[in-house]
């Protein structure tokens, strides 16, 4: 049957009409046969009775007289369809028989259908005055009937097979008006499932279960396209949603850079790349210096407007291949692909330097950051990408280590740096606790009279493990992890406390200078918390001074101007620490109560040689005095400097030529003995 469930409507409509019609019109014909077997059967058994009727009066008398010519004679007027006759005696003997050999057959010799198919079989007594004579037994074919049936059946077929041939063509003329709108119905449907355009309608007027199959169809349509509609803008929906996602999973809100988390991704593809074309590859951090202070003192939205204009610094920078992305607060990385030699990638980061040193302009301020850079080539540095990020990392702390705003390529010996600085951090944590944090002391002299004027307080770390470690090695991790809070608040103490101590026992009356980091400084609470630790330490007001640079002053905030303000109305005093190294604004001069100016050792190490440090020097001093501050000279190591600064009208100094930072004992010691020689001087010059 599987042939009719594959074939088309069509053929199984044929099929169906043609097995069916030829069953019915065969049970008919079989119907009808049987219907006429039996009534012609039924005439000649008639017929047959009426025979040996007929034959049965005429025959009584010859069995009685044994008169057999006479009886043979009634056979020969037999009607042609009488098969056999036979005629028995009283006693059961055949008395004559036609033909002459037939026999009767017993009865049971044959079945009920054999007898009834086989021919007609009757017996008839002879009786003469109702007394019997003998029987007879008449046998009639039923070839006749069954030669007419035959020719009937051959007819019926005959007539069944044309029938079936104009019933076919009949079928086939007719099925189109059935069959087209399906063909149709069903065309339409694979065009639409084809091109998925539910637009499509298919239109037929028929009232008929067709008709309404086309309009259900139809109907079925306008739901599927109307939900279609809503499919596809939900689609759209969702793929905007799912784009806002990617967005926000691998972009920056701020700066719309990708994120770390593309980078990793792009990092993995660029440096497979790279291994497969046996080319290079490299990674730069860029890191900026000081925004801790922007975010600090002009607020996160002013740090956002900042990160921004950076972004769009650093990506001038850029060849187009190259990726830039923001991997943290204030950390772009960049992976340049194919990068040919180092020349090539320092030239890249030398231009970021430059570009990121030039001031912004926010909010009509100028804003000055600049960034340390490390960079880590891959194959060379690494193969492996975390150990490449690490060694771009530790690179970018050696920068940060040599002073900030440049670049470092990756060595190995920063590996052993890198340890050293995680190292540090967690004992750093300790350091107080443990009371591992000293103070020394720097004199400032006056260089006409070589008098001790003042004490710079100077911070060292003693850690049982790493030894006397410097401030340039702790104190910008503190300042990164926001203990320099409580370290600034020891120093102040312990300074004001030791200075007021040598003020009673030495009667020292010099000034102690103490470095202020912008971390203390930008803290909301800072003047009052410096006000409370010099209350305690009973320390005069007016014999403090505070040590800042000049990049804490860049902000130009309101804030710092009011703390400075405040701490100066207070009697504190005011200097800018490694003047000259910082920026290029001088504005922040005449805005703040500013005291006193310290020259960066690196314009007075080469002094008087070098012309240009002459020049800033000169240019420093002569600043200095024509806004009334006094000018110190740091790093004042030799007396050819000392005798420089003081042609140039700088009156004070400080540096290895005068004294290292010295211990308490040391320096009590050299407070004494230069008391003691102002004392002979005064004597002297009295008895002169
Ligand atoms: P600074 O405030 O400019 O201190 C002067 C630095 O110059 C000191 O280094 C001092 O030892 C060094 N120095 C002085 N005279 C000479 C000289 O003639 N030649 C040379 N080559 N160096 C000289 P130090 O003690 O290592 O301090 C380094 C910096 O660490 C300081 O620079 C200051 O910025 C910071 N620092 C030190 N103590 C503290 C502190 O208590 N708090 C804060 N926030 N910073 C501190
Ligand atoms: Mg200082
Ligand atoms: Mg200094």
């Amino acid at each position: 049957m599987s042939f009719l469930r594959d074939s088309s409507i069509g053929n199984k409509l044929l099929i169906i009409n043609v097995v069916s019609m030829g069953l019915a019109m065969l049970i008919l014909v079989l119907s009808i046969t049987a219907i006429m077997f039996a009534s012609s059967r039924n005439s000649l058994l008639e017929d047959v009775n009426n025979q040996a009727y007929i034959l049965g009066e005429s025959l009584a008398p010859t069995v009685l007289f044994n008169d057999f010519d006479a009886a043979g004679a009634l056979f020969e007027a037999l009607p042609p369809h009488i098969e056999y006759v036979v005629v028995l005696d009283q006693a059961g003997k055949k008395f004559v028989a036609f033909p002459h050999h037939a026999e009767i057959l017993a009865d049971y010799q044959t079945s009920i259908l054999e007898h009834y198919f086989s021919g007609i079989h009757v017996s008839y007594p002879l009786k003469i005055n109702d007394q019997p004579v003998g029987l007879i037994r008449l046998g009639a074919s039923l070839d006749r009937i069954y030669n007419q049936l035959t020719q009937f059946l051959l007819f019926t077929f005959l007539s069944l097979i044309l029938s079936t041939g104009v019933g076919i063509v009949m079928l086939r003329k007719l099925q189109p008006h059935l069959l087209n709108p399906i063909v149709g119905l069903t065309k339409s449907m694979r065009l639409i499932s084809h091109t998925d355009n539910y637009s499509l309608r298919f239109h037929l007027n028929n009232k008929d279960e067709l008709g309404e199959l086309a309009a259900g169809f139809n109907t079925m349509l306008n739901k599927i396209q109307s939900n279609q509609v809503r499919l596809d803008a939900e689609l759209v929906r969702r793929k905007e949603a799912e784009d806002r996602l990617q967005q926000l999973a691998f972009y920056d809100n701020v700066t719309h850079l990708p994120n770390r988390h593309f980078f990793k991704e792009r990092l993995e593809r660029v440096v497979s790349s790279t291994l497969r074309h046996n080319s290079s590859c490299c990674v730069m951090l860029i890191d900026l210096d000081d925004f801790k202070n922007v975010n600090d003192t002009q607020g996160h939205h002013v740090g956002d407007e900042l990160l921004m204009a950076v972004s769009q610094r650093i990506n001038k920078a850029l060849r187009g291949s190259d990726v830039l992305c923001r991997i943290g607060g204030d950390e772009f990385a960049m992976i340049i692909e194919n990068a040919k030699d180092a020349a090539q990638v320092e030239f890249i980061a030398e231009r970021v330097i430059r570009l990121l040193s030039q001031p912004f302009v926010l909010h009509e301020k100028e804003i000055f950051i600049g960034a340390s850079i490390g960079i880590s080539f891959c194959p060379v540095d690494t193969t492996d990408i975390p150990t490449l990020l690490r060694n771009a990392d530790n690179a970018m702390y050696s920068a940060k280590n040599r002073g900030k705003n440049n670049f470092q390529m990756y060595h190995q010996d920063m590996e052993y740096k890198s340890m050293k600085r995680f190292t540090l951090e967690n004992a750093l944590r300790r350091a107080l606790e443990l009371n591992e944090l000293f103070l020394l002391y720097q004199p400032i002299m006056q260089i006409n009279s070589n008098k001790i004027v003042g004490l710079e307080a100077l911070v060292r770390w003693n850690n049982s493990e790493l030894g006397v470690v410097n401030p340039g090695d702790f104190i910008p991790i503190a300042e990164e992890t926001g203990l320099i809070l409580s370290i600034g608040e020891f120093v102040v103490n312990e300074a004001c406390l030791q200075m007021q101590h040598w003020r009673e026992v030495c009667g020292f009356e010099g000034m102690l200078s103490v470095n202020l980091s912008g971390r203390q400084l930008f803290k909301p609470d800072a003047v009052e918390r410096i006000i409370a630790i010099v209350e305690s330490t009973q320390y005069p007001y007016n014999l403090l001074n505070f040590e800042l640079t000049e990049s804490i002053l860049m902000d130009h905030s309101k804030e710092t101007f009011d703390k400075l303000e405040m701490l100066n109305n207070l009697g504190f005093s005011i200097s800018i620490d490694d003047f000259g190294t910082g920026y290029s604004s001088l504005s922040y001069l005449k805005r703040y109560p500013i005291n006193t100016l310290k020259i960066d050792r690196s314009f007075i190490s080469d002094l008087p040689q070098d012309l240009n440090d002459v020049a800033i020097s000169n240019a420093i001093i002569a600043l200095g005095n024509s806004l009334t501050m006094k000018i110190v000279a740091e790093g004042v190591e030799t007396k050819e400097q000392a005798e420089f600064l003081e042609a140039r009208s700088c009156d004070l100094a400080q540096g290895f030529f005068y004294s290292k930072p010295m211990t308490v004992s040391q320096t009590m010691e050299f407070i004494m003995a230069r008391l003691e020689s102002s004392k002979m001087d005064i004597a002297e010059n009295a008895v002169a």
